[in-house]
């Protein structure tokens, strides 16, 4: 039975913060899991904010969203890759950062941006990863040729590379700003493949909506249960999710149906777990 992660890349000084208060009373109200992947910076700023309103709460995971979300690769809409020294930098002291602001083991990076082919062909990268003590990576977050969608993609290890200790946990779906139009730099419409592999998932224009935005969910929901796929888990954004739907409606929508299909809600921490154990 396929399970659901509810996960968020937070990385915004101050309209995050305000967004997890809203985001954690979601998580209560149905007793669900998160997984939060944190900016280490933000941590520098706001970290004993972060640790009263998130540290408590027993089935949140604390991750880590690099140092201070600088590229660990090239990427055609976020920039180009930081030298060697700083991407080490990204890696060692954003987990150093959850660790010392939660004070526990920070098992899992989500890289900014994440990438189309993963971590796969930057060998560097593979062993710099696995050497600062990380199980896991979530960096598939792009479709084919750096497009949105995310496909559904199950995990998979680095075994080819050497280093089968370490698991790459993909993330799916869309990078719900694009899905609202509100990203700055990079016009959505200019990266979404033709012809797209998930072409009902791909609206015509921003949404404006709550339920559009959950209608969306719901496609990639019921895909996952269709292929059978060990976990689901879209890509949220606390800033963006609050600018757009301030009540967090879409979340308790997207959450009820996500019981309602009697999906096992989970962290990637979990599920890193179930993938080292069989
Ligand atoms: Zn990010």
């Amino acid at each position: 039975m396929t399970r659901y992660i509810a996960a968020y890349d937070t990385e915004t000084p101050r309209d995050c913060l305000v967004a997890c208060r809203r985001i954690r009373e979601v998580h209560e109200a149905f007793a669900f899991p998160a997984t939060f992947f944190i900016v280490g910076r933000l941590l520098e700023q706001e970290g004993t904010a972060y640790r009263a309103l998130l540290g408590d709460v027993p089935p949140f995971e604390l991750a880590s969203h690099t140092y201070s979300h600088r590229m660990l690769r090239e990427h055609p809409f976020c920039g180009p890759a930081v030298a060697p020294e700083e991407r080490l930098r990204e890696i060692r002291l954003g987990k150093d950062r959850i660790e010392q602001t939660f004070q526990r083991l920070c098992v899992g990076m989500r890289p900014g941006c994440g990438f189309d082919q993963a971590l796969r062909g930057d060998p560097w990268l593979i062993d710099a990863v696995s050497t600062a003590g990380l199980g896991y990576v979530s960096s598939l977050l792009w479709g084919p040729e750096m497009t949105v969608p995310a496909l559904l993609e199950p995990p998979f290890h680095y075994g080819a590379e050497g280093h089968p200790e370490l698991w790459e946990l993909p993330g799916h779906g869309w990078h719900e700003n694009l899905l609202k139009g509100h990203n700055l730099t990079t016009k959505p419409q200019r990266i979404v493949a033709w012809p797209s592999p998930f072409p009902e998932a791909v609206p015509l224009r921003p949404i404006t909506t709550p339920e559009e935005e959950f209608a969306v969910n719901r496609l990639f929901i019921d895909r996952a249960i269709a292929l059978d796929m060990p976990y689901v888990s879209l890509i949220w954004h606390p800033w963006s999710l609050a600018r757009f739907d301030p009540d967090m409606r879409m979340l308790r929508l997207t959450f009820a149906y996500v019981r309602d299909s009697g999906l096992e809600p989970t962290t990637y921490a979990g599920e890193w777990e179930r993938c080292r154990g069989g």
